[in-house]
């Protein structure tokens, strides 16, 4: 068991540092690292993914390489172009609707993104759920033609009204945090797509189940994780039976590190299907003390149940 904390580029979710823990199990390495602000209950599913990548490892894969998504913070338009020009990848998320920024300052870093990618490329934008209704269906009308529209509103009677309003297929992320969430998002007509993450689903496995009972096609992302947990998204997303989105596996560059030496960066617009080997060098520069993290894991694991992954005296197998 080990514990890493890694500078990210870039702010987010109010973190500068990607916090985590890595366990070790028969299968491989598994990637505990649940946000800060989450309690027992749902860490619990963060470390059943966890255990999954140690004790049991993955189904097997049904392709090889996974098409990823550069995304386009909400930056000015020539900075859009330039990033995603250098990305190599055919399908860009633009973040939009960010505050203080004004409908034209989105228009600009779209249509910058279009020229950008060229004729084939696709485009799709990521609102983090801040439009109201009459917002969203006068800013994707504007906004033209896009793959999808990812969680333009808060709610899913919101994200029904919008769908209901324009021709953009709906993807819903935030409204998608437990395993019945799917269920409820298919039920309401809120979405035509669902974005899945292996951790806080838990695991592989799990989200595999919540695919097929949801029933719609499925864009796997990450949780800026290290290699060791991207590898559980390229693993889910390599075998769901159809994968017909480029998905949003391609952020180890949000940190400014990684624990292998052979991290699963983005060639040729997609990361390849594997399972890194943690390096005990690179690990090294990033370990930090374990306490808290063991203690975290401890209450995950009394609200998860079954074979223990982790003791307060440390891992075992
Ligand atoms: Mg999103």
């Amino acid at each position: 068991m080990r514990v890493f904390a890694i500078p990210m580029r870039t702010r987010f979710r109010g973190v500068t540092r990607r916090e985590g823990m890595l366990v070790r199990g028969p299968a491989g390495w598994g990637e505990f690292s649940p946000f800060p602000e989450y309690g027992p209950k749902e860490c619990a599913r963060w470390l059943a993914a966890a255990r999954e990548a140690a004790h049991d490892g993955w189904p097997a894969p049904l392709r090889s390489r996974i098409p990823v998504n550069v995304t386009v913070p909400a930056v000015d338009a020539e900075t859009a172009h330039r990033i995603t020009r250098v990305s190599g990848c055919r399908t860009a998320k633009v973040k939009v609707a960010e505050p203080g920024q004004s409908e034209a300052d989105d228009l600009a870093r779209v249509e910058a993104v279009r020229d950008a990618l060229g004729p084939g490329g696709k485009v799709r934008v990521d609102a983090n759920g801040a439009w109201d209704p009459d917002t969203a269906v006068r800013r994707l009308t504007l906004l033209g033609e896009l793959e999808y529209a990812e969680q333009p509103c808060a709610t899913l009677d919101e994200l029904a009204l919008v769908r209901r309003r324009v021709d953009t297929p709906i993807a819903a992320d935030e409204s998608i945090r437990r395993a019945e969430d799917p269920l409820r998002v298919r039920a309401a007509e809120a979405a035509d797509i669902v974005v899945l993450k292996v951790q806080p689903l838990g695991g592989v496995r799990a989200a595999l189940r919540v695919a097929e009972a949801c029933g719609l096609p499925v864009v796997v992302s990450s949780a800026v994780e290290t290699s060791v947990g991207l590898a559980a998204g390229a693993a889910l997303a390599a075998a769901l039976p159809e994968l017909p989105y480029a998905c949003g596996l391609g952020t180890l560059s949000l940190l400014e590190g990684d624990v292998t030496s052979d991290p699963l960066t983005v060639t040729d617009g997609a990361i390849d299907v594997r399972r890194p080997e943690v390096a005990e060098d690179a690990l090294r520069r990033y370990e930090i003390d374990d306490a808290a993290w063991r203690r975290r894991a401890v209450q995950a694991q009394e609200e998860l149940g079954g074979a223990p992954l982790v003791t307060d005296a440390g891992a075992v197998r």
